[in-house]
C-alpha cells in the first residue's frame, strides 16, 4: 500500500540538504574558468607562433594547422595533469540528443613495467570510439562500425571535477569514415560557416571589410526539480521522465508555495552550487527563480557563439542533474512531466555579428546602419516564412508534442512577431517600395530614420514562436530537454539562404546600376509582399489564428509525425545541400532517426503504463472495490440496507481501466505493416490514445481509492515538497 510514499514523506522531511561548497570571501570572478582551456591559458602556455595559429582558428574558422596540434596537445596535457586530470575524453553529441563521452587514460605502458603520461597531436584532433551503438539511420555500414571524433578548436577543452579523479574532456564533431555528420555539432559548424559567408556578402555591400560573421546563442532552460525519494518511487519518472499518472492537484498552480517556507532555501541551496560548477567550467551562468509553476526553476545563461552555447548547454544539463542528486533531487528536463501543470521550455535566442560590425540585429542610429539592420531582420522574415516547416521540424519530438500548442507555448505554427513599431516600419517600406516615390507615412531607405524600437519592449508577446525581442530573435519552440544545435542549424541554414538571396539581388541591381538604397528598398519591398504573411502580432494561442494561418498558407504541424516529413522534402533536400550542411543521405538519416526515437518513446511509455497500471493502480482499486463489497454484504447480512452508491462509484472506472488495459496492451502487440512512418502513425493514432484512455480510469480512482492504498507519490507531494 502506501507504506512507500508515507516513507518517502518522511525521508524527505528528515533530509540534511549538504552544505554549499563555499568559500567565504570567495568572489565569482576568481573561479570564473578556472577548469578551462582558454586563450588565456593557451597564451600564457604555447609558443607566441602556435598560440597565434590556434587564435587564427578560434576566430576565422580555418582549419587547425596540423604542425601546430603537437605543441598544443603537449600544453593541454601538462595542464589538464596540474588540474588532477588522470583521464582525457572526447566527448561528442550523438543523435540521440544526449552527450557521450570516450574516456582514455593518459598513461601507456612503456615496456618496462612503467607508464609515461603521454597525449599526442594526433590524438587531440582526433579519435575513435567504438560508436556502433549510436543511431546512424543507416548511415554507417555495419563493417565499419568506428565513428571519427575531431576537436572543435572554437570550442575549448575542459576539466571536469569528480570525486574519483578528473577528465580533460574535448569538444568534438562525430563523423563517419565517410564524414557523414552522425552528430548535432559537425551540422551546426558548418551552418555557421554557410551563414557567416553570406552574412559577409551582404556587409560588404553596405561598405563593411568584415571580420568573421558568428551566429549567437543564449539558450534559457526550464526544469523541474523533485525529492529524489518521490522520485525514485515513480517508475515512470525514473524510465519515460514524465509521470504518466496523476490526478491533477486539488489546487492548481495558484496554490500558495509558501505554505513549504523550507522550499526557496533548499533550492537556493542547489542553484549556488551549479552555478559554482558552471562558473568554473566557464559558463556564464545567471540563475533565477520561474513562478509559473511549483517546483519549476529556469536558468539563462549570457549568449555566447552557438556551437559554444550548444556545447555548454549540454554541459548545464549534465551538471544540474549531478549537482541535484548531490542535494537529494532529481531534476527533469523533460518538457512536461505533470500533465495540467505548466511544461518546459528551452528558449532560443539568436543573433549575429562580428568584431567589427557588432550585433547585425541591434537597430542602427543612422538611416545607413537602418537599412543594414532591416536587411537583416528581413532575411529572418524570408527564411521563417519560407522554411516554417523546417523550423518546426527542427523541435520534434515526442516529449515536446505535449508542450506544442497546448495554451502554456507557442502553437506549432511557425508566425514571427515584430512589435508594432517594426511592423509599421515594414509596412511603410512595402508602401514606398511599390510606388518608389516618398508618399505620406512611408519610410525611404537612406535618408529617414527608424523610430525609436524599445529594447526590451514591456508588452512582449509570449505566444509568439519567433519573436524580435529588441536585438535578437527568441525562438520559443524548442523543447527543454532538446538539444539547441537542431534549432540553429535550421536558423543558420535558412539564414544563409535568405541572405543569399539578398546579396545576390542587390549585387545584380547594382551592377546594373540602380542606386544602392534604392536597390535596398525594393528588395525589403519584394521580402514583405512575399513573406509578410508569417508576421503575426496577435494572440499566437486563440483559436481565431489557427484559422487565420491556414488562410494565410502557414503550415500547422501539429505532432512530430506531421513535422518530420518536412526534413527530407525536396525544398529541405535541396537547400541543405546547396549550403554544404546535409547531404541527402545525412537528411534521410535524420529524419529516420526522428522517428525512430519517437517510436521508442512512445514505445517505453505506453509499455510502462500498461505495466504500473496493471501491477500498481489496478490492484489498488480493486483492494479497495473488495473492502467496498465486504462492507456491503456485512451491513446486509446485519440486516441493516446498504448504500452501493460509493460501490458503484469504485466499480465503473474499474471496469473502464480494465478495458482500457486490454486496450493498450493490443495497440502495443500490435504488428506494424510498414515503414518506421507507419509504425509512427501507429504510436501517435493507437498507442497514445490507449494510454489516455488507462491514465484517465486511474486518475479517477486516485480521488476515490482510500489514501493507505495507494503507493505512488501524488502531484500535491512531488510538486510541493521540496
Ligand atoms: P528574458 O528572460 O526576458 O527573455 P534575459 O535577459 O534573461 O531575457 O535573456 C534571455 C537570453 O537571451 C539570455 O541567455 C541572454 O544572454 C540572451 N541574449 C541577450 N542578447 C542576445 C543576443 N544579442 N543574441 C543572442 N542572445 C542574446
Ligand atoms: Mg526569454
Amino acid at each position: 500500500g502506501n507504506k512507500v510514499r508515507l516513507q518517502a514523506i518522511k525521508d524527505v522531511e528528515a533530509y540534511v540538504p549538504p552544505a554549499v561548497s563555499f568559500t567565504p570571501g570567495e568572489a565569482p570572478g576568481e573561479i570564473f574558468g578556472e577548469n578551462v582551456f582558454s586563450t588565456t591559458v593557451m597564451q600564457k602556455r604555447l609558443p607566441k607562433s602556435v598560440y597565434k595559429s590556434v587564435l587564427a582558428t578560434i576566430e576565422g574558422s580555418a582549419p587547425l594547422d596540423p604542425l601546430v596540434a603537437d605543441a598544443v596537445a603537449s600544453a593541454m596535457k601538462d595542464w589538464a595533469l596540474e588540474k588532477g586530470a588522470t583521464h582525457y575524453a572526447h566527448v561528442f553529441y550523438p543523435l540521440t540528443g544526449l552527450t557521450a563521452e570516450k574516456h582514455d587514460s593518459f598513461l601507456d605502458p612503456v615496456g618496462d613495467g612503467t607508464a609515461l603520461a603521454e597525449f599526442a597531436g594526433k590524438t587531440l584532433v582526433q579519435g575513435e570510439p567504438d560508436a556502433s551503438s549510436f543511431p546512424n539511420g543507416g548511415l554507417r555500414n555495419t563493417f565499419e562500425a568506428r565513428g571519427y571524433t575531431g576537436w572543435d578548436v572554437m570550442s575549448p577543452a575542459y576539466v571536469l571535477e569528480n570525486p574519483n579523479g578528473n577528465t580533460l574532456c574535448i569538444p568534438t564533431v562525430f563523423v563517419s569514415m565517410t564524414g557523414e555528420a552522425l552528430d548535432h555539432k559537425t551540422p551546426l559548424l558548418r551552418s555557421q560557416s554557410a551563414m557567416a559567408d553570406h552574412a559577409e556578402r551582404v556587409l560588404r555591400l553596405f561598405g563593411h571589410e568584415p571580420s568573421r560573421v558568428v551566429s549567437y546563442c543564449g539558450p534559457e532552460q526550464e526544469y523541474f526539480l523533485v525529492d529524489s525519494h518521490f522520485f525514485l518511487a515513480r517508475p515512470d519518472l525514473i524510465n519515460a521522465g514524465r509521470t504518466l499518472f496523476g490526478a491533477k492537484p486539488p489546487k492548481g498552480q495558484e496554490f500558495d508555495d509558501h505554505y513549504f517556507g523550507a522550499i526557496p532555501e533548499r533550492v537556493l541551496g542547489f542553484m549556488m552550487d551549479t552555478e559554482r560548477e558552471l562558473f568554473k567550467l566557464g559558463i556564464p551562468a545567471k540563475t533565477r527563480h520561474n513562478e509559473v509553476a511549483p517546483g519549476q526553476f529556469e536558468i539563462a545563461p549570457m549568449f555566447e557563439r552557438a556551437n559554444v552555447a550548444s556545447d555548454h548547454q549540454q554541459l548545464l544539463m549534465t551538471t544540474f542533474k549531478s549537482v541535484a542528486r548531490k542535494h537529494g533531487m532529481e531534476c527533469l528536463f523533460h518538457e512536461k512531466p505533470f500533465d495540467g501543470v505548466n511544461g518546459s521550455g528551452k528558449h532560443v535566442n539568436f543573433s549575429l555579428g562580428n568584431a567589427t560590425e557588432g550585433n547585425l540585429l541591434l537597430p542602427g542610429d543612422t538611416p545607413h546602419d537602418n537599412a543594414q539592420f532591416l536587411v537583416f531582420c528581413a532575411a529572418v522574415i524570408r527564411a521563417v516564412h519560407k522554411y516554417g516547416g523546417l523550423l518546426r521540424s527542427s523541435v520534434a519530438s515526442a516529449s515536446n508534442d505535449h508542450r506544442l500548442g497546448a495554451n502554456e507555448a507557442p502553437p506549432a505554427i511557425i508566425s514571427i512577431f515584430l512589435g508594432d513599431q517594426l511592423a509599421d516600419v515594414f509596412d511603410q517600406i512595402a508602401k514606398g517600395g511599390a510606388t518608389r516615390s516618398k508618399e505620406k507615412g512611408t519610410m525611404m531607405i537612406g535618408v529617414d530614420s527608424l523610430p525609436d524600437l524599445p529594447t526590451d519592449p514591456g508588452d512582449r508577446n509570449r505566444t509568439s514562436p519567433f519573436a524580435f525581442t529588441g536585438n535578437r530573435f527568441e525562438f520559443r519552440a524548442p523543447g527543454s530537454l532538446q538539444t539547441v544545435a537542431g534549432p540553429m542549424v535550421v536558423i543558420n541554414t535558412i539564414m544563409a539562404e535568405a541572405l543569399d538571396h539578398i546579396a545576390t539581388t542587390l549585387e545584380t541591381a547594382v551592377a546594373a546600376g540602380t542606386d544602392f538604397d534604392e536597390a535596398v528598398q525594393d528588395v525589403l519591398a519584394a521580402i514583405i509582399a512575399d513573406h509578410g504573411a508569417v508576421i503575426f502580432n496577435g494572440n499566437g494561442y486563440s483559436d481565431e489564428w489557427q484559422v487565420e494561418a491556414e488562410q494565410r498558407g502557414l503550415k500547422n504541424l501539429r505532432t512530430t509525425v506531421d513535422a518530420l516529413p518536412e526534413l527530407v522534402s525536396d525544398d529541405a533536400l535541396a537547400l541543405f545541400e546547396t549550403y554544404g550542411v546535409f547531404n541527402h543521405r545525412e537528411m534521410h538519416s535524420r529524419y529516420e532517426i526522428g522517428l525512430e526515437q519517437y517510436v521508442l518513446s512512445i514505445g517505453v511509455e505506453g509499455r510502462l503504463t500498461l505495466e504500473m497500471g496493471t501491477t500498481t493502480v489496478l490492484p489498488a482499486a480493486v483492494r479497495y472495490q473488495t473492502e467496498l463489497a465486504q462492507n456491503v454484504a456485512a451491513l446486509t447480512a446485519a440486516g441493516v440496507e446498504a448504500d452501493t452508491s460509493l460501490l458503484l462509484e469504485v466499480s465503473a472506472p474499474v471496469a473502464a481501466l480494465c478495458s482500457a488495459l486490454r486496450t493498450l496492451a493490443e495497440a502495443l502487440d500490435h504488428e506494424v505493416d510498414g515503414d518506421a512512418m507507419a509504425e509512427a502513425v501507429h504510436c501517435r493514432d493507437a498507442v497514445l490514445p490507449a494510454m489516455a484512455a488507462v491514465r484517465t480510469s486511474a486518475d479517477a480512482l486516485e480521488g476515490l481509492v482510500a489514501d493507505d492504498l495507494w503507493s505512488l507519490p501524488t502531484y500535491q507531494e512531488m510538486l510541493y515538497i521540496l
